[in-house]
């Protein structure tokens, strides 16, 4: 930055942020190689008949010097670098790569993957992902894309296009993050989805009467006008559980049931959970 006066202005940490930046951007595709790369899986809880429905696929990081590197840091590095096409690849082949196992084994789950607003502009992925369902033998109703609603509105007509293309396979789309991204009513209408979530700003700190209690219901009402399924995100406590059972909100997802996990350990997970409700 350049302050009036000409002379330029320390800002504490900027170059060791663009120098961290460099390194993982460098390091990002060898990580697939190398082994660094692996997937968690969270529950979605429905809240009528207390199943888990699906478990979403979120992508983690073990950098051999720092350690893990959340994906909400290399992620957007990937878009930069170009890498993010073969990143969800990835990360497609190994969620139903885990769901056919998960299916071997009795558990009957949908598996969400997270889609970059880059991978709506990628005209080979509807083949690829086609392909993969044969390949892993998964009914492709089991796998559901998630794309955030700023992802959707950079443009609108064309993620409409893409999200048809996505959907002739039969698989279900939904909306991330909603909330946060200024869609107006008549986008939204457009997009042919089937899930509504909830971004996590308005769940984690809900409370009665707050304003975030008013958000999230009136969300739920518009969702469920629409025809959509309403997933909450981000819930950590009971307090906000009760909230969402009473504005009769689908399916919740959160630290509250379970933080992302391994694939065998979210199958046991889900056994004892189905055993402790019964
Ligand atoms: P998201 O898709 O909205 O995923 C939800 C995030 O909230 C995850 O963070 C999850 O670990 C976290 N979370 C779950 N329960 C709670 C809770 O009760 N409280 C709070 N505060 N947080 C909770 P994570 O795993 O760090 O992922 C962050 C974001 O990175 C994701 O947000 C998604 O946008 C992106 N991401 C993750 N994996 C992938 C991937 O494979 N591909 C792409 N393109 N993006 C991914
Ligand atoms: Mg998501
Ligand atoms: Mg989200
Ligand atoms: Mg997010």
């Amino acid at each position: 930055k350049q302050a009036r006066s000409g002379v330029a202005v320390y800002e504490p940490g900027r170059d060791e942020v663009h120098l961290r930046q460099l390194t993982l951007m460098g390091d990002l595709r060898q990580s697939l190689v190398r082994g660094q790369l692996s997937l968690r899986f969270q529950p979605k809880v429905d809240l009528a008949t207390r199943q888990v429905k699906h478990a979403e696929a979120l992508l983690r990081w073990r950098h051999d010097d720092l350690g893990a590197i959340p994906p909400d840091e290399f992620i957007p590095l990937a878009e930069r670098s170009g890498f993010v096409h073969e990143l969800t690849r990835f990360v497609l082949e190994q969620a139903l790569q885990q769901n056919s196992l998960w299916r071997e084994q009795g558990l009957d789950l949908g598996v969400a993957v997270n889609l970059s607003a880059m991978d709506l502009m990628d005209a080979d992925l509807p083949d690829f992902i086609q392909a993969c369902l044969r390949r892993h033998r998964v009914p492709p109703p089991r796998l559901i894309l998630e794309v955030t609603e700023s992802a959707l509105m950079r443009d609108v007509d064309y993620a409409v296009r893409m999200l048809h293309r996505l959907r002739a396979s039969g698989l279900r789309l939904a909306i991330d993050d909603f909330g946060t991204g200024y869609s107006s009513l008549a986008q939204l209408k457009r997009l042919p989805v089937d899930e509504l979530k909830i971004d996590k700003s308005f769940v984690t700190q809900m409370t009665e009467g707050s304003d975030d209690a008013v958000i999230v219901r009136s969300t739920i009402e518009l969702g469920h006008n629409m025809g959509l399924s309403v997933i909450a995100e981000g819930v950590e406590n009971d307090s906000s559980l009760v909230l969402l059972e009473r504005y009769r909100c689908d399916m919740v997802q959160g630290y509250l049931f379970s933080a992302p996990l391994e694939g065998g350990a979210l199958m046991d997970w889900c056994r004892n959970f189905a055993g402790a409700e019964a």
